[in-house]
């Protein structure tokens, strides 16, 4: 088995090439580093191309035979979507479909895709299935949904089998404390209370304590990265049998807050973290929170993090060690 990934130099990529390796897969790594890390490319062999850039694209799939893409390249910031969304439709849907072109022109029939919560917009149930009405409030959402959509129709005209993974919001690191997550700037609340907390990074903020959630912040749904790596090993497996496109959420089905964020970061680290409320950030919904039955049920997906604290206490692990 031969998987080109790429996006492999990106947080969650890197995680999926540490499960791919060992399991034995044969790995070529495509990744621009615009936003990945080329350290953190440890295993298998890196090629570097821009899927803007088909020429790049070409020299990828030329005389090699994968098996399967799996594709983590994008841009992933909701505010940055909103700031700049020609990047945004750039990037995640023209040079997703350049992918699919280079794909299709070399008989590559399986995808596993990276998608996202933020397709769902404002929930208007609890907990959010895989039928929850679609309606992004931000560009990264509108362009990630686009994407589900060329994918269902690439089924139906080329065959192409793929499954589509909603996450919610990956959290934490290795175990092994040999990869994490990383970036430049870091927009993402738990690298940022746990920065705060070493006191290697800006003064923490919450965006907005007006929501309306039991403590005034946002609730989201943070699914440890390792389990995401998980749950593409079994979507990969799913389409050897299954043609079609297929979608699935990923989160552990707890929502927390970010002020719990905070505390459960206190608890790990033993540190005072200090924070100031500012206004809310735009784009974000209040309450993100999955289920993630069906994954359960089909896929056979079993998440071994479910509570914040293992899941910061790895991250923890990672950022105490970063020459910050
Ligand atoms: N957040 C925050 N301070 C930060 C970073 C994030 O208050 O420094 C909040 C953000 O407004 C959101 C939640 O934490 O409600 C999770 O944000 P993150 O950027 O980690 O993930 P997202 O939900 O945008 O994918």
């Amino acid at each position: 088995m031969h998987v080109l990934v790429c996006g492999g130099g990106g947080y969650i990529g890197s995680h999926m090439l540490k499960k791919l390796a060992a399991g034995g897969v044969e790995l070529s790594v495509l990744d621009n580093f615009s936003t990945g890390h080329r350290e953190a490319v440890r295993w298998g062999t890196l090629i570097e191309g821009d899927l803007l850039d088909p020429a790049s694209l070409e020299r990828a799939f030329a005389g090699r035979r994968f098996d399967a893409v799996m594709h983590f390249c994008a841009r992933s910031l909701v505010g940055e979507s909103i700031a700049q969304p020609y990047d945004y439709y750039a990037n995640n849907v023209s040079g997703t479909l350049n992918l699919l072109q280079a794909m299709r022109a070399h008989d590559v029939r399986r995808l596993v895709f990276s998608s996202t919560a933020a397709v769902f917009g404002q929930p208007v149930s609890e907990r959010i299935d895989e039928d929850h009405p679609k309606a992004p409030i931000n560009p990264y959402g509108a362009s990630k949904l686009m994407v589900e959509r060329i994918l269902a129709d690439a089924a139906s005209a080329y065959g192409l089998r793929s499954v589509a993974l909603r996450y919610f919001n990956a959290a934490g690191a290795s175990p092994d404390g040999d990869i994490g997550e990383s970036h430049q700037p870091e927009t993402h609340l738990i690298p940022n209370v746990l920065r705060a907390a070493l006191g290697s990074g800006p003064a923490l903020k919450v965006f907005g304590d007006d929501y309306p959630t039991p403590d005034g912040t946002c609730v989201r749904d943070y699914v440890h990265v390792d389990d995401l790596a998980q749950a593409h090993q079994l979507a990969l497996a799913y389409l050897d049998d299954n043609a079609g496109a297929h979608a699935f959420n990923l989160g552990n089905g707890h929502g927390f807050s970010v002020r719990e964020v905070i505390a459960a970061a206190q608890a790990v680290s033993g540190q005072e973290i200090g924070y100031t409320v500012e206004p809310r950030r735009p784009g974000d919904p209040s309450v993100l929170v999955a289920s993630s039955e069906k994954a359960r049920r089909v896929l056979g997906w079993s998440p071994a993090y479910t509570a914040l604290e293992p899941i910061i206490a790895s991250a923890w692990r990672w950022h105490r060690a970063q020459p910050y």
